[in-house]
């Protein structure tokens, strides 16, 4: 790992994990990637006891970063616990829609500075649906904020909201939501595969609203396949499936063994990357050996 695929920072832990913790979810977006919506709510609805989870990472030896999401982590039975329980000894970063009564308990329990990051996803349709107030959301958002957490809210660059964006986001910056970032959509909508279709016109009007988030242009770009290529996920950054299963990356099924089971052991070498394309960018971007330049900054210094 060469950097943190959640932070894009150097990393203060020797091991990332990405794990799909629950297939549980109060929201039904439209534009969940289809292998998960196709279970959520329906499959492994089992999730193992906090304490059995806590334990598993601490027998490892080694800090971890565990990045949380689902499905909607809030919904794990106990996931407050969890998270007190986790932040002992290593890091955690969580992908969550802040639409849970227990963010306030969260935040009072779980210590701010052993929270990595907190991606806060809006979901304007999902909300509307469920009359699910905005204010609601920047009232959680700001909970968390006053209590030193790193919070970033999300907006998904799905094409049928693409007109509503701009607003949307000043309507999240009016309520003190102050750090905001708006991301490709990746999967098929009316016939077309994305981020490849979207029109000229709305590739520019995506980077004008990205926000902070740093990929959209590379994936705008066509950045989707690495094959070949050395990569570190395996070795020190691992995906983990609703069921404890332990593979390379989002990307990538080879298997490492099981988490919850105890089985879990990571590769020793650097192996080449074997996928045709890639389903999370920043975790490329921060696992292979020679990653490309990919940011503004980074093509400046190579010039
Ligand atoms: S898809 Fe390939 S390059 Fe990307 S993280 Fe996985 S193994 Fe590495």
């Amino acid at each position: 790992m060469l950097s943190s695929a959640m932070t894009q920072g150097a990393a203060p832990w020797e091991l990332e994990f990405d794990w799909h913790l629950t297939n549980k979810c109060n929201f039904f977006c439209e534009y969940c990637h289809p292998q998960i919506r196709h279970v959520l709510n329906r499959k492994h609805l089992d999730e193992p006891p906090p304490e059995l989870v806590v334990r598993r990472f601490e027998e490892l030896g080694r800090s971890c970063l565990i990045h949380m999401s689902g499905g909607e982590p809030f919904m794990y039975p106990g996931f407050v616990e969890l998270c007190h329980g986790l932040t002992t000894r290593n890091f955690i970063s969580i992908n969550t829609n802040l639409a849970s009564d227990d963010v306030e308990d969260f935040a009072a329990r779980v210590p701010a500075d052993r929270v990595a990051k907190i991606v806060a996803a809006v979901h304007m349709p999902e909300r509307e649906r469920l009359a699910l107030e905005l204010d609601a959301y920047a009232g959680n958002y700001l909970a968390l904020r006053r209590r030193g957490f790193d919070v970033t809210a999300l907006y998904v660059l799905y094409p049928p909201l693409l007109e509503r964006v701009a607003g949307d986001i000043a309507r999240l910056k009016e309520l003190g939501v102050d750090h905001v970032r708006a991301k490709v959509f990746k999967g098929v909508y009316e016939g077309r595969r994305y981020p490849e279709g979207y029109t000229e016109a709305e590739r520019a009007l995506i980077l004008a609203n990205s926000g902070e988030y740093v990929f959209n242009r590379p994936y705008l770009d066509g950045m989707l396949s690495f094959r070949g290529q050395r990569c570190t996920a395996g070795v020190t950054s691992f995906k983990v499936t609703v069921t404890g299963e332990v593979r390379r990356c989002a990307s990538v099924a080879s298997s490492y063994g099981n988490l919850y089971d105890g089985t879990f052991r990571p590769a020793q070498e650097y192996d080449p990357c074997p996928a045709r394309r890639v389903l999370v960018l920043s975790q490329c971007l921060s696992y292979l050996v020679n990653p490309p330049a990919h940011t503004a900054a980074d093509r400046d210094d190579e010039e």
